[in-house]
């Protein structure tokens, strides 16, 4: 029922303002389509990431920034961890943080907040998106070393190396992930009796491995 009462007032002609319906309190549910609060057990409030901020940025020196902070969850993201929209004082943050603690969702809340800190301290003056005044702001609320990524910290699969090499000399073995195109010698073996020089003898052969590696 709501997407079509949607798309009929898109198609149909602007009311007169006297014909317009009386406005209907939003409810998250019906702001279903900009952003949801998704069930879980896991999930702080918006209510309270935002005190938690505003105490954050006062104590970092940035009351007025406290008191026009925002933040909020939204459940379009997909695999950024958070943005930070600094003309609105605005801090986005992906629900899907959840599953990786609630450690992960404060680390992001507070890098998203440096963002702000940062762009609120430098006034007119440009500034690097993770340069030293962010860095600074980081570590003013406290978090130190934080790495430059926006991304969920989703455990990062391993690159698979398929292809097994070994040298028929000494037996080192080479793995790839990508097959070799060009023939490569085992350096060891070529250095101990080939002088450093490419040799035939001690050439990588290819080696059978487990398809399921
Ligand atoms: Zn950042
Ligand atoms: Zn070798």
């Amino acid at each position: 029922m709501l997407e079509f009462d949607f798309i009929k007032r898109l198609f149909s002609p602007k009311p007169k303002p006297s014909e317009l319906p009386k406005p209907v309190p939003v409810t998250p549910e019906r702001r279903f389509d900009i952003r949801i609060n998704p069930p879980g057990p896991n999930l702080p409030k918006e209510s309270e990431l935002l005190a938690e901020s505003r105490q954050l940025l006062a104590t970092a020196g940035a009351t007025a920034l406290a008191a026009r902070v925002q933040v909020r969850w939204n459940a379009r993201m997909r695999s950024t961890a958070g943005m930070a929209y600094w003309t609105k004082s605005l801090v986005t943050l992906n629900p899907r943080l959840a599953q990786f603690g609630a450690e992960e969702i404060d680390r992001t809340l507070r890098h998203e907040l440096a963002h702000l800190l940062a762009h609120d301290r430098a006034g007119r003056r440009r500034i690097q998106p993770h340069g030293p005044e962010w860095r600074k702001a980081c570590r003013d609320l406290g978090l130190a070393d934080e790495k430059r990524t926006h991304d969920l910290p989703l455990p990062r699969r391993a690159a698979v190396r398929k292809y097994l090499y070994r040298c028929p000399a000494c037996g080192a073995e080479l793995a790839r992930v990508k097959p070799m195109r060009k023939p490569a010698a085992c350096i060891k073996c070529c250095r101990a009796h080939a002088g450093g020089r490419y040799d035939e003898r001690f050439r990588f052969a290819a080696v059978k491995v487990n398809p399921s590696a």
